[in-house]
């Protein structure tokens, strides 16, 4: 029988691994308690205030009617409307959905910007459709989830397998359904339509940013460093030509098809023009030769940036790390195992709250131009980027310090107290509430 586009095999949610909403429990649970906070504030954070589950039915072009499922979590709002991404994948499911607003609310609370977290999804496999199935189900999906998003309420944008074409769509259909432009309920829109100069670079240079901070603690000379990519959609490919920039080697990179190596570094200009347009893959690009993803986790590089999905770094693959630096451009690219490793081995790691956290920050910057209708130069938002990063770097650092933890541990203190503040100011919690009995 023939498997459609939003099928799952058994298999395939066996392989999925950890549960990445379990882990964000449990690591948010650690933290309410190393921050000395009452276990309330555990149960206040863990659930997602809304989650609503969709289905998508669309008319293939075989004829055929086939209805997807999908899902947007909310997390919390009171520090300002949700805000996150919309991933079409295979095994997207509601855990996971949940999980990465949870995420997204840490995120924007590192960094200070006035939102919470949400995320969306589609279990669809989006290599299987057509365009015209794309755009259908692109359109269907806003449709559905258009009663609980909106500018104030809750603000989509692109992530896995989604960018600024499929967002083109959703926000027409959203539109057309409200009768009048409203540019500022999603953001990652073209830049026609009211979208930002540097959102598609933002991630990517948010994740070099980071490492370039983390090299100055490290002593280590980013001229003379080298770098094993695992992705090379936006995220993975922007980091690559940021990290070219500051002279960084590049050795090896994979993607969903396999992988390249190049001991000398790969001419990442010549690779990013392979692949621009999306019409290669990187790991068809001849001037290298081939690695597996595996083989690639195991190379005596100095940084390590796993930028595709969850649960990549784990008890298997950590043992095999050789980087120093480990930056998470995905989001929970770490199972708590592998995270256990690598704290053993001593690696510094950049966790994605922190790491990845560019792209929500100019997707913030992009919603601001739209509500007041003017729009910034790109030097100007480049910078502004350039300084969240860097208060939100050096706000968990100095948390590292002060609790002698590690690096993911201090991004999840950081966010945590943010959020119970916000918590303490609207009279959500009281005193007793802050304090462990
Ligand atoms: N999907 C991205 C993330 O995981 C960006 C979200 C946004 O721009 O709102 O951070």
């Amino acid at each position: 029988m023939k498997k459609s586009a939003g099928e799952k095999t058994e298999s395939d949610i066996m392989t999925h691994g950890t549960n990445p909403y379990e882990i964000v429990k449990s690591l948010l649970k650690e933290s309410v308690s190393r921050l000395g906070l009452n276990e309330n504030i555990y149960h206040m954070l863990k659930k997602p205030m809304r989650v609503l589950e969709v289905s998508i039915p669309v008319r293939m072009d075989d004829g055929s009617l086939e209805n997807f499922t999908g899902y947007r979590a909310q997390h919390i709002d009171i520090l300002g409307p949700t805000k996150g991404g919309i991933r079409f994948h295979p095994l997207v499911n509601i855990d996971e959905v949940k999980a990465l607003s949870i995420w997204m609310s840490l995120k924007a609370a590192i960094l200070n910007l006035p939102l919470g977290g949400g995320k969306g999804g589609v279990i669809v496999d989006p290599e299987k459709l057509s365009d015209r199935e794309l755009e259908t189900l692109s359109r269907t999906y806003i449709r559905k989830i258009t009663p609980i998003i909106g500018p104030q309420k809750d603000i989509p944008a692109p992530d896995v397998n989604t960018n600024p074409e499929v967002m083109g769509w959703m926000i027409d259909e959203f539109d057309q359904l409200r009768g009048y432009n409203i540019p500022g309920m999603l953001t990652g829109k073209p830049i026609i339509i009211g979208g930002s100069l540097g959102r598609l670079e933002a991630t990517g240079r948010g994740v070099a940013l980071t490492i370039r901070e983390a090299a100055k603690i490290l002593d280590m000379d980013l001229s003379k460093t080298t770098v094993a990519i695992q992705g090379f959609g936006n995220v993975g490919s922007m980091t690559a030509k940021f990290l070219h920039e500051l002279g960084v080697k590049i050795v090896a990179v994979t993607d969903a098809k396999g992988g390249i190596y190049r001991k000398e570094g790969l001419n990442i200009p010549d690779l990013l023009e392979f692949v621009k347009d999306k019409q290669n893959y990187a790991s068809d690009y001849q001037n290298a030769d081939a690695i597996t993803n595996e083989k690639m986790f195991s190379l005596p590089v100095d940084i390590l940036i796993p930028a595709a999905v969850e649960n990549q770094i784990t008890k298997d693959s950590a043992p095999t790390i050789q980087a120093k630096v480990v930056a998470e451009a995905a989001n929970g690219p770490t199972t708590p195992e592998g995270d256990k490793i690598l704290e053993e081995k001593g690696i510094f790691v950049i966790p994605d709250i922190l790491c990845n956290a560019g792209g929500v920050t100019v997707s913030y910057f992009e919603w601001v131009q739209n509500s007041m209708n003017y729009y910034w130069k790109e030097e100007e938002i480049n910078q502004k980027l350039e300084e969240k990063m860097l208060f939100g770097f050096d706000k968990v650092l100095k948390m590292r310090k002060e609790k002698q933890c590690f690096m993911r541990e201090a991004a999840y203190m950081v966010g945590i107290n943010h959020l119970v503040k916000a918590m303490h100011a609207r009279g959500w919690i009281k005193e007793d509430d802050l304090s462990e009995e």
